[in-house]
């Protein structure tokens, strides 16, 4: 069973078994939900956000593109606005506490990235949307990667970051343990860039003033199934499990 009929069944299949659950929260959340995150994920199949997370109706806001990029701050204009600044904006004004940026393993638009990583600056042929968007707002990540490529003969870190507030200012081993291909590492990088490009918009710089919002790098591997976070005590993605999740509380958490 493919495509629309697998659609369709599904959501017959959707009206005999979670529908009453959902309608039921639709009552208790009506006209006010209050989403506490906003998860960044790339538009892969295979990030299926609300399973791997949990997510029960009104947590969080997701908003999905190709690479999970964030157009930097000083890039935004009437004439060259996208959807991510104003999903931002909206997530901002709806006082989410958390914001996470998920990258994930054998990325297409990373991998394309990858390809195209010395002709980033070639704005003549760009190709098509496509290309245009991973050129355009994948350039910041290839600089960072050739940071990281030069200095580290092993191509593993660290990898250093700095920003304007705490949460920006960390250094990072990109997959230590070499489990991943190198367009991986890039997709990690990636992750990790777009952090300080999320913290680039004053409406989320004065909510990260205020201690009102905090910023995370997490990353999914679409083999395994396995879901990272990174770990700026750790300098590197650990995997979220039984074992790893009190410390990854103690700190990411804020106290709220
Ligand atoms: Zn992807």
């Amino acid at each position: 069973m493919k495509g629309f009929e697998k659609i369709l069944r599904g959501i017959l299949k959707y009206r005999l078994t979670d529908k009453a659950l959902m309608e039921k929260r639709f009552q208790v959340i009506k006209n006010n939900p209050s989403p506490t995150s906003l998860f960044i994920t790339c538009m892969d199949s295979r990030i299926l956000t609300s399973r791997f997370a949990t997510l029960d109706v009104g947590d969080s806001f997701i908003l999905r593109n190709a690479g999970n990029f964030i157009p930097p701050a000083e890039s935004v204009s009437f004439d060259s606005m996208t959807t991510e600044p104003a999903a931002l904006e909206l997530a901002c004004l709806s006082n989410v506490r958390h914001v996470f940026v998920c990258g994930h393993s054998d990325c297409k638009a990373i991998n394309m990235l990858y390809k195209l990583k010395d002709e980033c600056h070639d704005h003549n042929h760009c190709g098509g949307p496509l290309q245009m968007w991973i050129k355009k707002y994948g350039t910041p990540s290839v600089q960072k990667f050739s940071e990281f490529v030069k200095d580290n003969e092993n191509h593993i870190g660290p990898v250093p970051f700095n920003g304007r507030f705490s949460q920006l200012n960390f250094q990072a081993y990109i997959d230590p343990e070499n489990k991943f291909s190198i367009e991986d590492k890039l997709s990690q990088l990636n992750s990790l860039q777009q952090l300080h490009h999320v913290a680039g918009f004053p409406f989320v710089q004065d909510k990260l003033l205020k201690g009102q919002m905090r910023i995370h790098a997490m990353w999914f591997d679409v083999y395994s199934g396995d879901v990272y976070l990174f770990s700026r005590n750790n300098k590197r993605f650990i995997e979220i499990t039984e074992k790893s999740y009190k410390e990854l509380m103690q700190e990411c958490y804020p106290a709220d």
